[in-house]
């Protein structure tokens, strides 16, 4: 744990400790560091239970609690002496009977009289090393214990804490900046997507506008890929049920899985993944090793069935836009495959200026039922991407505990211009479904020799990243992806035909341009085009006209006075080739 997450983790303490004295009936249950601070869940269901407005004198509590809590100490105990001090509650109970269960000694802490059943990982001397106003609680809210429904639901409140106020500060800008870029209001704005009560929530429905966008996101990584060999394929949205059985989806997805049942009685479902289908696509017919690798690319949806209660905008989605790719190759070709790959996610994310970091994705040893595989598969695949890793000289941790169910991953975090982190692209190196489904190249003995699968996504999820992008970019998204990349605003209804022939100057360009020639004010029409955060606005009138010219305003650059109109040709058309 790193100190700042031991002093949120400490103040997870020092919450439960000024609610159990504010709230004597309160049950203490868990409570966690998390990514901006901490939480703590409890059950309030034997008496009064605080409200929003309760926060602040909570907060009051626990700033007065601190300056006693000069040392964290623990003790070591027996689980009779556990289970009798927690004996009126359930939950702590339960918790116990982990920790028997796996084996690890029962530790209790304290801190200023409070006491609780906690591993460890805290400040030191909280009142000297947590500043006192460098904490806030945030909200409450309900959560289910141990995160299931059919359990208990308790009250969980949320804090906030950094190192300095000042970090706390910054914090809170960052997170009102955000609001302001929320996807869902700057794709509403841009009119890019929209969704209607009848289709349903999760299931997002792309305009005009948005679809544009999409597919220049996708050409972009078609063309990165070009020269590394990917080949196109197209596979149907449903499968038999035998297909999942055999690569297991059926039992590890069994509750996000789409199924159709036929008028026949047959079991179907939508796919949750492509992987399943194109091994099929390898598998018609025997690969000699001179054809290797194979590498396979679709775009396409892929259908997972989440709890309504999750989803919300593009993050979430019921229908997932993949840029999906599975290369097949020898063991020998691994490394290589992983740096050609790597090579198109640097290009694709630095095109758009995020920087990147990666998550060596690796499995918990501890929950080997959750994965398909030997221990040793494991091990070799876990190696050879740390190698790759230290090869390349990346920018990378370890997280154990984050692997598919089929194999490890490499996972690239991007940092946006907010300085919030997202998971982006991953790389999969996978050993497991080969075995499943037998899948083999001839090698130069003639044998049959067991190839390994490489799975792939470079934005991911389009939606997903669509999010991030519009996030990162405040909706200023660059030319080249911008589905109008010029609103042309003719003075009055005598320019139009002047406009018309500016139009199709950009166009036979395959520039995407737009005539506003509505009956409004050009004051109007100049405002609506920096709403929809146009690239470039062109006002064409008299003078204009008899010069050949546009007047240009640039969003990014300001006005750019006259220019000619194929000099603005010129201009744009490399921005866009350049993708500057
Ligand atoms: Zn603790
Ligand atoms: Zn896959």
């Amino acid at each position: 744990m790193n100190p700042l997450e031991s002093k949120r983790h400490t103040l997870a303490h020092l919450l439960a400790a000024a609610v159990t004295e504010r709230y004597p009936n309160a049950k203490t249950t868990i409570g966690p560091a998390i990514d901006n601070g901490f939480y703590y869940d409890f059950d309030f269901s034997g008496g009064e239970k605080p409200g929003p407005d309760e926060l602040v004198n909570l907060e009051k509590t626990m700033r007065e609690l601190l300056t006693s809590w000069n040392e964290m100490t623990y003790i070591e105990v027996s689980e009779k002496d556990a289970r009798d001090r927690f004996k009126e509650n359930p939950f702590k109970q339960e918790l116990i009977d982990e920790i028997v269960k796996s084996g690890e000694p029962i530790t209790l802490y304290t801190a200023g009289g409070f006491t609780d059943l906690c591993r460890g990982g805290h400040a030191k001397n909280p009142s000297r090393d947590i500043a006192r106003d460098s904490f806030s609680l945030e909200r409450i809210a309900g959560a289910y214990w141990k995160g299931d429904e059919t359990k208990p639901m308790l009250t969980r409140i949320y804090g906030i804490a950094f190192d300095t106020r000042k970090d706390l500060a910054i914090y809170r800008a960052q997170i009102a900046e955000a609001k302001k870029r929320d996807h869902r209001k700057l794709g509403k704005q841009l009119d890019l997507f929209t969704f209607s009560e009848l289709v349903g929530s999760g299931l997002p429905l792309w305009t005009p506008k948005g679809a544009t966008m999409r597919q220049e996101l996708d050409n972009y990584v078609w063309e990165l890929r070009e020269k590394y060999g990917y080949q196109r394929v197209a596979i149907p949205h449903i499968t038999k049920k035998e297909l999942y059985e055999k690569s297991g989806h059926w039992q590890k997805f069994a509750d996000e899985l789409f199924r159709i049942t036929t008028r026949e009685g047959k079991e179907y479902a939508l796919k949750p993944m492509n992987c399943p289908h194109h091994t099929q696509i390898f598998d018609r017919k025997p690969h000699s090793y001179k054809e290797m690798p194979q590498r396979y690319a679709e775009t396409t949806m892929v259908y997972r069935d989440e709890q309504s209660g999750e989803l919300g905008g593009l993050t979430r989605v019921l229908s997932i836009t993949q840029d999906d790719s599975h290369v097949f190759c020898r063991h020998s070709q691994v490394k290589d495959e992983f740096f050609n790959i790597w090579d198109i996610v640097d290009n694709f994310y630095g095109t758009f200026g995020f920087k990147l970091r990666v998550r060596l994705s690796f499995h918990n040893p501890e929950t080997p039922e959750k994965y398909l595989g030997t221990p040793e598969i494991w091990k070799n695949a876990e190696d050879a991407l740390r190698d790759i890793a230290k090869e390349r000289d990346a920018d990378y941790f370890e997280a154990p505990g984050e692997a598919a169910m089929y194999g490890p991953k490499l996972d690239f975090m991007a940092t946006d211009s907010l300085g919030r982190e997202h998971q982006v692209a991953t790389i999969q190196l996978d050993m497991n479904m080969p075995e499943r489904f037998d899948l083999t190249c001839i090698n130069e003995q003639g044998e049959k020799e067991r190839i390994v699968m490489i799975h792939c996504a470079i934005m991911g999820s389009i939606e997903r990243f669509s999010a991030v992008m519009l996030e990162h970019t405040n909706g200023n998204l660059p030319t080249w992806v911008a589905p109008v990349q010029v609103r042309i605003l003719p003075i009055s209804e005598k320019h139009a035909g002047y406009a018309k022939k500016v139009s199709s100057a950009l166009a036979d360009s395959r520039v995407r341009t737009e005539i506003d020639d509505a009956d409004e004010s050009l004051g109007k029409k100049i405002r609506k085009a920096k709403m929809e955060k146009t690239p470039y606005v062109l006002v064409v009138g008299d003078k204009e006209a008899d010069d050949n010219t546009v007047s240009a305003e640039s969003r990014d650059e300001g006005k750019l006075g006259a220019i000619k109109v194929e000099e603005f040709v010129a201009k744009i058309v490399s921005e866009i080739k350049l993708r500057t």
